[in-house]
């Protein structure tokens, strides 16, 4: 455990980092030692989802592997441009949701602010890689609607903050959204879902760790960890000097066929989680979005692991097995009777 409480990275690490991303699938496969000759020519010229890696989360990648599960998350696959039936550019209907530029309301007491667009990394799976962003994104100066959304529902006791990736934007504009939420006296909670501790753990300064704990408001990170290899190195560290601060620590995961979908690869995940003190909060199945359908997993084998996994594991150790259906007022439990 972490003992000193400063971080050692500056603001302009993680600007410089941000401006190092990878951003084309060669020069991805030549960072992790591949041919980029081996690789398909519409990858480099039909995406309609960018690519984006930060270099310190191909540090963690196996050289010379082109099964890597931390690779296959970020790689452009052909298979992506493929219609499937039942995958959708909105698979969650987020769009019958979106109360006020920004905001989407669709469980009780909590809402959910898409309060910056952009991310440090393209999760191929990602099921807001369709989203509308430019009609979402109010900016520093156009919260007010979505602010008065929530003065004027009592009720709302915790912000999401979401994305994109609310890390990816800068401290200033992110003080003043926490600012502006914590003014707000029956919001008690600030929850945060970010992949930037895990992608680009450079992200954690001094001065992001100031702005999150300037406020009145408890404050709980979700980090978006779906493999034990993500939760080495530099980012050990950032996820130390988050919890240092008082920032408690959850982590949510997708269950990605050729990532994570064998028992050894969830058992390690969740023992990385359990030693690092950051709960398994959820395991979702995949989100029907269109350009994942690669990454789908039977409900059968999904069952049968997570099975295998509860005989294995002690139960706190255990996310809850979940999946999201549109217009339900809470994510659904599967049940793994049948599998057991
Ligand atoms: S970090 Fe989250 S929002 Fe961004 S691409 Fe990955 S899954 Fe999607």
């Amino acid at each position: 455990m972490i003992t000193r409480t400063e971080s050692r990275w500056q603001t302009e690490d993680w600007q410089k980092a941000m401006k190092n991303m990878i951003r084309d699938v060669r020069s991805l496969y030549q960072a992790v030692n591949l041919n980029p000759e081996d690789l398909p020519a519409e990858l480099s010229s039909r995406l309609d989802f960018p690519v984006r890696v930060p270099q310190n989360f191909v540090q963690r990648m196996q050289k010379g592997n082109a099964l890597d599960p931390l690779l296959l998350q970020v790689l452009p696959q052909t298979a992506e441009m493929q219609d499937i039936a039942g995958f959708s550019t909105d698979p969650l209907a987020e769009a019958e949701f979106n109360m006020a530029p920004g905001l989407i309301h669709k469980y009780h007491g909590r809402v959910l602010l898409i309060s910056n667009p952009s991310c440090s990394v393209h999760c191929r799976y990602c099921f807001r890689r369709h989203f509308p962003y430019q009609e979402n994104t109010p900016g520093s100066q156009h919260w007010h609607k979505a602010m008065d959304y929530i003065a004027n529902n009592k009720e709302i006791h915790e912000v999401i903050l979401s994305g994109g990736d609310p890390l990816a934007a800068n401290d200033d504009y992110l003080q003043q959204l926490i600012d502006k939420i914590a003014q707000i006296k029956h919001v008690k909670t600030l929850r945060i879902h970010t992949r930037q501790p895990v992608v680009m753990p450079e992200r954690i300064t001094n001065e992001l760790l100031a702005v999150l704990t300037s406020s009145r408001l408890k404050t709980v990170m979700v980090i978006h960890s779906n493999h034990a290899q993500e939760l080495q190195g530099d980012t050990v560290e950032a996820l130390q000097l988050l919890q240092a601060h008082g920032i408690r620590l959850l982590n949510q995961s997708v269950f990605l066929k050729g990532i994570n979908d064998t028992v050894q690869a969830q058992k390690s995940l969740l023992e990385s989680l359990y030693t690092l003190n950051i709960q398994a909060y959820y395991l979702h199945v995949l989100d029907k979005v269109q350009g994942a359908g690669h990454f789908f997993c039977k409900d059968e084998d999904t069952k049968e692991i997570y099975a295998k996994l509860v005989t294995l594991l002690p139960g706190y150790m255990l996310p809850r097995l979940v999946r999201e259906y549109p217009h339900a007022a809470s994510k659904t439990a599967i049940d793994i009777i049948k599998a057991v």
